[in-house]
């Protein structure tokens, strides 16, 4: 690591007066860079970001535009009252559009293509518990979405997907699907346009308090200052503030080559979306599978798990390919950031540092809206 102090001109001029320093440009980061300047165009606001490009989650995701199938939610219901889940569904609902208002569906390929729950012969209960839910959760999803019958049992098409295994599938007929690198290249492009200084490379080391703002420590050993500060760190959020409760998890995703008139187009979740794949550029994205090495992978440092890549890749061969048995083009891991519910932390730390984590596997639904509230909140 380089180690250098700042010179005069180079703190006189980038690090110059800035009003809100942002840590951390996922898709947390520069929503809230971005509301915050279209709000108040005159605000100063930087963002810190450690990577070369945006490197946790929000680059490395499977672009899932999603607000839960049914699986999730009833799991989500043996933890959270009726009336949370419900209100992080609308959450991720009103997200959902924020971030399309934002980008424009057509800067990130956005398709409504549904989202499909799969059934092996194993969860014939599971199923059966889904469709006796499906009317009241139907009911439910019409009062915050519009849409009636989001849910539906859709047996119907398995034989056109050529899943091999499974018995029965449930469609999302609300669940979308985004070009995870066009969204976040476009998010971007609008930080940019709106005069957000954007610094890669500056990894932040601590944060402290001082009498009139926040002194931020790089890791190249020269500190920085800003009045107001917001973290936005998400999975690595415990590396700068150990009391928080985010716990790093890290996925395993694989991508295949071009396969020949491939059938599956959508989002698909398998295992109550322990796995999940979905269509993109005529290849299958596929990851999950992180419960085969819990302890393993509940780390923020990125890398390989070859148990969970050789279950991925059993799985895309067995189930989801049988047929076709595509090659495996590559592979990549990204970071989440979990806690012991689906809710995120958006908080005041001291006076003038907010954080903005926690987003539970959920950010390019939530990711939007999380940074807006964050800004709002640091900026009081
Ligand atoms: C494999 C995978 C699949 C997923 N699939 C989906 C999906 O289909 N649908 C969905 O809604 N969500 C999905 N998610 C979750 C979603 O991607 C995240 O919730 C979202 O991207 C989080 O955004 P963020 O901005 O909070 O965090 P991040 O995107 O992780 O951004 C945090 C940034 O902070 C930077 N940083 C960290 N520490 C420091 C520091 N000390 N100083 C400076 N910078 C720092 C990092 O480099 C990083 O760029 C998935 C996540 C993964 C990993």
């Amino acid at each position: 690591m380089l180690n250098y102090n700042l010179s005069y001109w180079e703190r006189e001029t980038f690090f110059k007066d800035i009003d809100l320093a942002i840590i951390g440009s996922g898709i947390v980061g520069l929503a809230a860079a971005i509301h915050a300047k279209t709000t108040n165009p005159n605000l100063q606001v930087a963002i810190l970001e450690r990577g070369t490009l945006p490197i946790g989650a929000s680059t490395r995701n499977a672009g899932f535009a999603c607000f839960g199938s049914m699986t999730e939610l009833l799991d989500d219901l043996s933890r959270m009252t009726e009336d949370d889940v419900l209100a992080l569904v609308e959450q991720r609902w009103r997200g959902l559009h924020l971030l399309r208002s934002m980008v424009g569906d057509q800067n990130m390929d956005f398709e409504m293509l549904g989202g499909y729950e799969l059934f092996t012969d194993d969860e014939e209960s599971a199923f059966q518990e889904c469709l006796e839910r499906m009317p009241d959760f139907n009911q439910k999803m019409a009062a915050i979405t519009g849409v009636n019958d989001t849910y539906q049992p859709v047996d119907e098409r398995l034989p056109s997907f050529g899943f091999h295994g499974v018995r029965h599938l449930i469609l999302n007929r609300s669940e979308g699907q985004v070009h995870t690198g066009k969204m976040m290249k476009k998010l971007l492009e609008l930080a940019h346009a709106k005069g957000v200084r954007i610094f890669n490379g500056i990894g932040i080391r601590s944060i402290a308090d001082t009498k009139n703002g926040v002194q931020l420590e790089t890791d190249f050993g020269w500190q920085l200052h800003a009045p107001k500060v917001l973290v936005a760190v998400n999975g690595f959020a415990k590396r700068l503030l150990p009391n928080l409760d985010v716990i790093p998890a890290r996925n395993q995703v694989l991508i295949t080559q071009k396969i020949p008139n491939l059938a599956v187009k959508g989002c698909f979740h398998y295992d109550r979306g322990y796995y999940y794949f979905r269509n993109i550029d005529g290849r299958i994205l596929l990851g999950g599978g992180r419960f085969l090495a819990f302890e393993e992978e509940t780390t923020d440092q990125f890398g390989s798990n070859e148990m969970i890549r050789s279950a991925l890749a059993q799985l895309l061969h067995t189930v989801i390919c049988p047929e076709q048995k595509p090659a495996i083009d590559s592979w990549w891991s990204g970071i989440l950031g979990l806690g012991p519910i689906k809710k995120p932390i958006i908080e005041h730390v001291s006076s003038n540092v907010v954080v903005s984590v926690r987003l539970s596997g959920m950010g390019v639904a939530i990711g939007s809206l999380v940074g807006k509230s964050g800004a709002d909140l640091v900026l009081g």
